[in-house]
C-alpha cells in the first residue's frame, strides 16, 4: 500500500470517518478539487499564459492536488486499490502504446491527426465483459 495511502486510511480510522465518505461523494469531491484548478486558468488559451499562470499560483495548485490525492488515496483505500501498483501498471502500458520511436515528437491524439497504437496493444489489466 501506497505510505499515503496508509496514512489517509489511519486519519480516517482514528476520526470514524469512514460512515461519511462514501466512493460516490469521494469521486465528486475529486470533480470538485479538478474545478477549483481549473478556476486558476479558466477562460486562458496561450498555453505559455497557461504555464506561466500555474507556476504564479503554485500555493493553489500545490492545494488542489493534494486534495486530490488525499481523496484519491480514500478511493484506492475503499477499493483495495494499491496505488502504486495501478500507476505502474498504466505507466507500463503506456510505454507499449506510445513507444518513444514512435512518438518522439510525436503526439497521440489520432482525432487531431496523430498516431495512436490503442488497438494493438493488450491492456495489462483485463475487465469483465458486462452485458
Ligand atoms: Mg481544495
Amino acid at each position: 500500500m501506497n505510505k499515503y495511502q496508509k496514512i489517509v486510511k489511519k486519519f480516517e480510522k482514528d476520526r470514524n470517518w469512514g460512515q461519511f465518505h462514501n466512493p460516490k461523494d469521494l469521486l465528486l469531491g475529486i470533480v470538485e478539487e479538478v474545478g477549483e484548478l481549473r478556476n486558476i486558468v479558466k477562460w486562458e488559451q496561450d498555453p505559455e499564459v497557461l504555464k506561466k499562470t500555474l507556476i504564479k499560483n503554485k500555493d493553489e495548485v500545490a492545494d488542489g492536488i493534494g486534495d486530490i490525492f488525499f481523496l484519491l488515496a480514500h478511493l484506492a483505500n475503499s477499493s483495495g486499490v494499491d496505488i502504486d501498483k495501478a500507476v505502474a501498471t498504466t505507466i507500463k502500458d503506456l510505454r507499449k502504446r506510445f513507444p518513444v520511436k514512435d512518438f518522439k515528437d510525436n503526439h497521440g491524439n489520432r482525432y487531431i491527426e496523430g498516431k495512436d497504437k490503442k488497438d494493438g496493444v493488450k491492456k495489462s489489466r483485463n475487465f469483465k465483459k458486462r452485458s
